[in-house]
């Protein structure tokens, strides 16, 4: 295979023009929504200059996704190398926009998480480009909106983007490789009962006292979880309550009371099934509470878990690919929930940088490790061409 061709300086103003780009995700909050639309256009002009034929969807009012697609020969898969361009806040960081160099890695919100696989992207593009590769089937490069929050931007791509067959998606990963993760579903359940004065509590029913045993409940629960057996890669499912609203003042029998959940599902379960198994929890808990009157809420967030085949193309390629650059192929879970199930296709995680201080405030990748991010993911696309 020819040598892969980086040009590190290009390499690293295309990060830092990223990083000088704020895009700190709004979680929901109703103003500044479009946080992330600079990052966008800019992410927009880095493809288009590369010469990729740029498609874009609007996903929410000011919030777009963009992708850059290098047309193949119309005779082999459609790959796509996708990443988020939101980051995580900012409070507390000192110069978090300003991106430095130094001792070989450089710093800055999102520079690890992930703008540094996005820069990594463009760095193949232009070198399938400058070496003139044509490559079978397409390539396509993509910036999604809102993984730190709702993933919306990658569930809009995997309904409403390009057909894609398989995906590389770069989240820090020390250039190890997940091809499964945990999915997570986030959920509000209520008991209601009825409002009195506190003077004569039995004229109520008290919401709190009602939770009470469907807390006992959901224990029980989480114990049963607890003793599951586990995913060979991503372990048990879990539960766990984090969240407890209720009550106004101590005068007054509480009507209502809520509770936030997140429950950690492994491959094989969805969020049906989820669903199933807390309306069972809740009747459990009607026998200790009989006049228990609740509501369990759509979840507020619900991510599938990742169960890409080990004996996939895309994983096969990818590992020999790292094998080739690295000489290591480390596969694990990926620690947390990511974009990669929303693509709708056999899709991995490896890219530059480390997951443990990528939130943090002094966020850096190491420049090096981007580069070997380039020639795995062009090896990898190697790999998975027919004549390969
Ligand atoms: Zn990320």
């Amino acid at each position: 295979m020819t040598e892969v061709q980086i040009n590190r300086d290009q390499l690293i103003a295309d990060l830092s023009a990223m990083i000088r780009c704020a895009s700190v995700n709004t979680f929901g909050a109703p103003t500044d929504q479009g946080a992330e639309a600079a990052m966008a256009d800019l992410f927009e002009g880095q493809l288009r200059d590369i010469g990729l034929e740029i498609g874009t969807h609007e996903v929410a009012p000011g919030r777009r996704n963009v992708w850059g697609t290098l047309k193949g020969q119309g005779a082999g898969p459609t790959i796509l190398l996708a990443g988020h361009m939101d980051t995580v806040g900012v409070d507390g960081y000192g110069d978090p926009f300003e991106p430095v160099v130094k001792d070989g890695n450089i710093y800055g919100r999102g520079s690890c998480d992930m703008k540094a696989g996005l820069a990594a992207y463009l760095a193949v593009a232009r070198h399938l480009r400058g070496s003139g590769t044509i490559l079978a089937g397409d390539l396509v490069i993509a910036g999604v909106i809102d993984e730190e929050h709702a993933m919306a931007g990658s569930k809009h791509f995997g309904l409403y983007g390009p057909q894609i067959d398989c995906a590389i998606v770069a989240e820090p990963s020390l250039l190890s490789i997940s091809a499964s993760h945990k999915g997570q579903v986030l959920t509000t359940i209520r008991t209601k009962g009825l409002a009195a004065h506190s003077s004569m509590p039995s004229k109520g029913r008290n919401a709190i006292y009602h939770m009470a045993a469907v807390l006992d409940a959901l224990q029980d629960y989480a114990q049963d979880l607890a003793h599951r057996a586990p995913d060979p890669d991503c372990g048990r499912p879990s539960l766990s309550v984090g969240v407890i609203r209720g009550g106004d003042n101590a005068c007054s029998v509480p009507d209502l009371c809520e509770i936030d959940i997140d429950r950690r599902t492994i491959p094989g379960e969805t969020s049906a099934d989820v669903g199933a198994e807390l309306h069972a929890v809740m009747q459990t808990a009607k026998t200790a509470a009989p006049a228990l009157d609740y509501d369990i809420d759509t979840p507020f967030l619900d991510l599938p878990p990742l169960d890409t085949k080990a004996n996939s193309a895309v994983m096969q390629a990818i590992i020999s690919a790292c094998t080739a650059v690295t000489g290591r192929a480390d596969v694990a879970a990926f620690p947390g929930s990511t974009d990669a199930p929303n693509f709708n296709c056999p899709t991995v995680i490896c890219g530059p940088g480390d997951l443990a201080q990528c939130h943090s405030l002094n966020e850096y990748v190491s420049i090096a490790q981007i580069e070997d991010a380039v020639r795995i993911y062009v090896r990898a696309i190697k790999n998975l061409q027919p004549d390969a």
